[in-house]
């Protein structure tokens, strides 16, 4: 069957500036460098901040959405002095201790990865020599009723809900680093500030970039949200996590055929020296803008359906063993 054709709100469209969104992401660039900061940064920062401002406050319409984006919501205590004297323990122990705590402290993912400049936004500078990051995993039935209306703003709830949780976690761990003797900040989500999050928490095993620009983990699929703390805590890497998605996503096109505006591919393109997956911006926004945050292809994928992601995981692992035998 033929999907009508989406036509872009000129609420949204009238607010692109005079380049495109892919541009500024350095879409078609051959030479590696730091992503400019874009959406989700101070509207001083780029040029879509009337378009950006204009997704936020359709948003911020639906009563149940701006409660949990309002100032009041949940989004855990603010940082505390660092205690005056470190405490030595071995960076093996120093590791498993603040992943028991992040999973005791409604944390669902935990992995540790080295402070990188390819992490961070241009002009951006952390002093800290690594990063913790964090996931929570979404309600997929909540997240599966995307595309979220004022009548039925479902999905665009969960996600704010879960950001919440994301805040309260970092936050949380950055304070049992502080009472520690330790640098320590946390980045709470959804507004970027510093932090590319996804290569980084890709670098620290939380899972693989899916086709729909999104990650996808081995145990939530792409039902989970990110944050971090980034701290001078002695650490241990964590190393990434190949559980096949990849070849999954080869073959796979339930996000590029459910993606209303056609923002998504089958093919990788070369982004700022590196060949992935890639969201079209400027097709996607629109839509995503109407959709109070869109989510779809996050749905539609499934690795996402509760239970199914360690199967597909397994089978993946397996069929590459498979290959490699003689
Ligand atoms: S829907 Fe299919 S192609 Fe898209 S990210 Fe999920 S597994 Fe990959
Ligand atoms: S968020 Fe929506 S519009 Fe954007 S890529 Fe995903 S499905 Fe497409």
């Amino acid at each position: 069957m033929s999907r009508k054709p989406f036509v872009p709100d000129p609420r949204f469209t009238k607010l692109f500036p005079d380049v495109s969104g892919n541009t500024v992401n350095g879409l078609g660039e051959t030479e590696v460098r730091r992503p400019s900061p874009f959406f989700w940064h101070p509207p001083s920062k780029h040029k879509f901040g009337a378009l950006q401002k204009e997704v936020i406050d359709y948003q911020r319409v639906s009563p149940a959405i701006r409660e949990h984006f309002s100032h009041e919501a949940p989004r855990g205590p603010k940082p505390i002095e660092r205690a005056p004297v470190e405490v030595q323990r071995p960076a093996e122990e120093w590791s498993s201790q603040i992943k028991a705590f992040a999973l005791a402290h409604e944390g669902d993912l935990v992995g540790i990865t080295p402070m990188s400049e390819a992490y961070l936004y241009e002009g951006y500078e952390l002093p800290h020599r690594w990063l913790i990051m964090i996931g929570v995993s979404m309600d997929h039935d909540e997240l599966s009723q995307a595309p979220s209306t004022y009548e039925n703003p479902a999905a665009a709830v969960e996600v704010a809900r879960q950001y919440n949780r994301a805040s309260r976690v970092c936050r949380e761990l950055c304070n049992y680093i502080l009472a520690q003797g330790f640098e320590a900040t946390p980045w709470p989500g959804p507004f970027a500030s510093a932090l590319n999050m996804i290569p980084a928490a890709i670098a620290a095993g939380l899972g693989q970039l899916g086709k729909h620009g999104s990650m996808i983990n081995r145990t939530w699929g792409s039902s989970f949200r990110l944050s971090a703390v980034s701290t001078d805590l002695p650490l241990v890497a964590d190393g990434r996590d190949d559980f096949g998605s990849e070849d999954f996503c080869t073959r796979c096109q339930i996000c590029t055929k459910a993606c209303p505006p056609g923002a998504l591919s089958d093919d990788k393109r070369m982004v700022r020296g590196v060949e992935k997956w890639y969201v079209d911006f400027d097709k996607c926004i629109p839509y995503f803008g109407e959709a109070m945050g869109c989510a779809i292809c996050l749905a539609v994928c499934p690795w996402s359906k509760p239970g199914t992601a360690p199967r597909l995981a397994g089978k993946m692992l397996k069929r590459r063993e498979r290959k490699s035998q003689p």
